[in-house]
């Protein structure tokens, strides 16, 4: 249901059940939130932010617990999706609740509504901001419209940089099967770009940006969206960069994008030489396939389990990468001479989220939890407890680009920065390393 009440030049919509949805592209951006930023009270409130880069901060949003923003150094990453709490007084109702929308917790007919949109007309909105949050702009609905064409006709062209698939870390851990347009295809489309395109490029859908993707348990459906509206990351249009979170589309300002690239340039570049790894080869039939071996027809070279199997002899490198500890990578190798972490991976851009991901979570293990070192030092007769050096090792995979402003997209520089932040706070030094092409 919508009611549409219209006053001076502009209208309110009032909306029960799905009625919202029929208004997606026609509402004003952050209305709830500039009306709670004039309405709550700064101490009670609570801020619910999201960061550009999706679930791979979930481990850092649990250490951090309640929600702070004063103390948290990520609010200018962020994107503010909705404020929350007790209003300073009553006449908004005793709480609200506003993001795009406005929810107000009163007991209200509809002649109470119609006075709340009057009280918000002529006094709330001409009120300053009680508070003030940092954080990225939302843009006009009809740019955002023109960016999401522009997004879905990436994804039909198969152009996939910076961009990942976002669906619930919950949905992901539960879904047993997966269908697109109709046919089934593997779990791990739900977090592999590329795959996801391909298989829906395949499917029956007129495009891959509109297959619809089906998540279900053998008892309930999960998800059901089209893949173009599972797709998040970063596009460079006309000139300016833009982050989509959520399906909705905020501007990366020049002040952001400077502040990432100086925490970037701290961390530190590690030399190929100098991290002990060997060359990267090219297929070819003289390079045994590994147990587990993942080559991609597409790719001209060998996938990460075939390079790890081909370690030189000499190097006593230890493959931790074989055994899990706890369900958890620790890392790739272990350099026992050198006390270093080595993460490996043959990717570019937001995909090496996974990476960094992989390299904090054991870091942080490592550090907090003796049980789980212990378990670590018997299973590959190493003391963790030495190794203090982070290693992110990376191989382009594509000929030509073994820069890196090839490899770090500004959200896989936002990504590593914020891994290494939570890397050094657990005495950890962090680098990353390309490495070489045979
Ligand atoms: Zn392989």
């Amino acid at each position: 249901m919508v009611v549409i009440a219209t006053k001076n030049n502009t209208s309110y919509a009032i909306c029960g059940g799905y009625g919202h949805t029929q208004l997606k592209e026609a509402v004003v951006p952050d209305f709830g939130v500039d009306v709670a930023k004039r309405s709550l009270s700064a101490k009670n409130m609570f801020v619910h932010q999201k960061l550009p880069s999706g679930d791979v901060f979930s481990l850092m949003r649990l250490l951090r617990g309640t929600y702070l923003p004063a103390m948290d150094d990520n609010n200018g990453l962020s994107v503010l999706k909705k404020l929350s709490g007790p209003t300073l007084n009553d006449e908004l109702g005793a709480r609200l609740d506003g993001g795009t929308s406005l929810l107000v917790d009163a007991k209200l007919d509809i002649r109470g509504v119609i006075g709340i949109i009057d009280k918000i007309e002529y006094d709330v909105i001409l009120r300053k901001p009680i508070i003030e949050i940092e954080s990225l702009p939302s843009v006009p609905n009809a740019l955002s419209a023109e960016l999401t064409k522009e997004l879905y006709s990436r994804l039909d062209k198969k152009k996939l940089d910076g961009l990942v698939v976002d669906v619930d870390h919950g949905v992901r851990q539960n879904a047993e099967t997966v269908t697109l347009s109709g046919s089934p295809c593997s779990l791990s489309v739900l977090s592999n770009i590329q795959e996801l395109v391909e298989s829906a490029d395949s499917s029956k859908a007129r495009h891959a940006h509109s297959a619809q993707v089906v998540v279900s348990t053998s008892s309930e459906e999960l998800l059901s969206a089209k893949v173009g509206e599972l797709v998040e990351g970063e596009l460079s249009y006309k000139g300016t960069l833009y982050f989509r979170v959520d399906g909705q589309w905020f501007q990366v300002t020049k002040e952001l994008i400077k502040r990432i690239e100086s925490d970037f340039s701290n961390i530190d570049e590690m030399t190929f030489a100098e991290s002990r790894l060997w060359a990267w080869p090219l297929k070819s039939s003289a390079i045994p396939k590994a147990k587990g071996c993942q080559c991609k027809k597409a790719s001209k070279y060998i996938c990460e389990t075939c390079y790890l199997s081909l370690q030189p002899k000499g190097l006593g490198l230890i493959e931790t990468h074989v055994q899990k500890v706890r369900q958890i990578e620790l890392c790739d190798l272990v350099d026992p001479n050198n006390d270093r972490l080595l993460h490996i991976k043959s990717d570019v851009g937001a995909n090496l989220r996974v990476l960094f991901s992989q390299g904090c979570v054991s870091g942080v293990l490592l550090d907090n939890d003796s049980e789980f070192r212990k378990e670590a030092d018997s299973k590959f007769g190493y003391q963790f407890g030495k190794a203090k050096h982070v290693v992110f090792a990376i191989f382009p995979h594509k000929k030509g680009k073994k820069n890196v402003p090839d490899i770090f997209s500004l959200y896989a520089k936002i990504d590593i920065v914020q891994r290494a932040r939570i890397l050094r706070a657990h005495g950890y030094r962090v680098s990353y390393c390309i490495i070489d092409e045979a």
